[in-house]
């Protein structure tokens, strides 16, 4: 079945063609490592493994890479303020990389819980300085580049169809750029390739390179990684829309101005989680919410905003409330007892899957990732009158997709609220070192039928 997705590009939702046949290469930009994500980060991260799961689903082999900011992201997106980890490691008193190291851990167990495949490769920023070195090099002979008191800049001007991704008319784009005023760049569009560290500061992350001490800008690490680890498999480049105007087009600039070629094929860009009176949520607007306080530690089974993801389309601005995740609650609820209830009859033993069911649950995937579509197929399916055995079998196919651990489901239950005030204790006290507290609310939890096991990551509690 043909697979269609949107492409930012060209505005239009067209058949996906890889550039080699049966294999995909995915680039997907990761996280600044400066604070924890979001979940409005994290509904993006969920639809880029809703695409990477159906691309698989139809057959394709994937590479999928991601990068990690540790360096370079400034607090404002035109190359001026200050680097966002520098000034989380001054606030926290630690180092910049410690600070990169807790919140990459952080993320990754976020999209573990989650149930998001992890990237075949990830590659931190400050693990390809020299590539990054090597490419402004490639631009400054080419002559795209020029040097200000500050750093090394792309004249955008010298670059034809810079607005090709943003589509916006160039004076627009420059009116937006001109809010953070930089009196040495030529064009307001122009970015920085190379920022040099501050006069009389040593920053905690800094190269010399031969234009002088000093960072690479943010957009040069994901043209770099791109091309290092995708080679000639550049088919989809994914990101959340604000990305589209500033980061992505950029990408775009340097990389093609470099290589005389076409960067990506494909853009695809996932929509904001909003909130209450249609607001973004955003780390600098200071309303966000973690996946961790807003779901595991409010007892919350965090597969429920997965699940709550699949209710809009990508591309769809999504509203995050209490209903809404009251809604979510219910509905994954129902669909789990659903499935317990066809589970006794196993998966049909000649794995029987059936056709016409997974054929309206591949159009609606196929149809630019269509999740609420796919999740009426889930229904339909469900009420249908095919064997409970066949019901069982489809579902957990589907679930290749979904994601939502439908064949393992005594794990994601919600524990009762008794439970979990025993399991949040016991975590304090374990915290605090007190052994003998922790070893008494263990019996408590295990005498309400729980077990309680220790983990690298964490407790986890299983019903016994
Ligand atoms: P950052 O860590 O800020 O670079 O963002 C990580 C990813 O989250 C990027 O792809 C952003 O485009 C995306 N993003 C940021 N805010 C939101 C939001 N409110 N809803 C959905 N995606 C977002
Ligand atoms: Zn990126």
């Amino acid at each position: 079945m043909k697979l269609y997705l949107y492409n930012s590009l060209t505005r239009s939702k067209v058949e996906f063609k890889a550039v080699q046949p049966g294999q995909v290469g995915l680039y997907t930009c990761g996280p600044t490592v400066y604070n924890f994500a979001h979940i409005g980060n994290l509904r993006t991260y969920i639809f880029e493994d809703i695409l990477r799961r159906v691309l698989l689903y139809n057959g394709y082999r994937v590479k999928h890479v991601m990068n990690i900011t540790d360096v370079g992201h400034l607090t404002g997106d035109r190359d001026m303020g200050e680097d966002k980890m520098e000034r989380r490691a001054l606030r926290e008193g630690r180092t910049a990389w410690e600070i990169a190291e807790f919140y990459t851990q952080a993320f990754k167990n976020d999209i573990k819980n989650l149930n998001i495949l992890p990237p075949d490769i990830w590659v931190k920023a400050t693990d390809t300085i020299d590539e990054q070195i090597a490419l402004i090099k490639t631009l400054e002979e080419k002559g795209y580049t020029y040097r200000t008191s500050d750093g090394v800049y792309f004249d955008t001007s010298k670059f034809k169809d810079y607005t090709k991704l943003s589509h916006q008319k160039l004076e627009s784009l420059q009116e937006g750029a001109r809010v953070e005023k930089n009196p040495e760049k030529r064009n307001p569009t122009d970015f920085a390739l190379w920022k040099f560290s501050p006069h009389g500061v040593q920053r905690q992350m800094e190269w010399d390179s031969s234009w002088g001490v000093g960072f690479p800008g943010w957009h040069l690490e994901c043209s770099v990684m791109s091309m290092k680890f995708l080679g000639d498999q550049l088919d989809i480049h994914c990101g959340g829309t604000d990305h589209i105007d500033v980061h992505h087009t950029n990408e775009i600039a340097q990389s093609e101005a470099a290589t005389g070629r076409p960067f990506f094929k494909w853009w695809m860009h996932g929509a904001f989680l909003i909130i209450a009176g249609g607001k973004k949520m955003a780390k600098s607007e200071g309303n966000f919410l973690t996946l961790d306080h807003a779901f595991v530690k409010a007892g919350i089974h965090p597969l429920v905003y997965r699940f709550a993801a699949f209710q809009t389309h990508y591309r769809k601005p999504m509203e995050y409330s209490d209903e809404s995740v009251q809604a979510a609650r219910n509905g994954l609820s129902h669909l789990q007892n659903q499935i317990r209830q066809i589970a006794g009859a196993g998966a049909d033993p000649q794995n029987n899957i059936s056709a016409e069911h997974k054929n309206k649950f591949l159009e609606a995937v196929n149809d630019d990732l269509n999740m609420p579509r796919a999740m009426a197929a889930v229904q339909e399916l469900l009420k249908s009158n095919i064997n409970d055995g066949q019901k069982y079998t489809t579902i957990l196919d589907f679930d290749r997709v979904l994601g939502l651990d439908l064949d393992n489901l005594a794990q994601h239950e919600d524990l009762p609220s008794e439970v979990q005030k025993l399991v949040d204790a016991r975590q304090k006290a374990r915290d605090a070192r007190e052994w003998e507290a922790s070893d008494r609310l263990r019996d408590e939890i295990q005498a309400l039928g729980y077990m309680v096991q220790d983990t690298p990551e964490g407790m986890k509690v299983i019903k016994t």
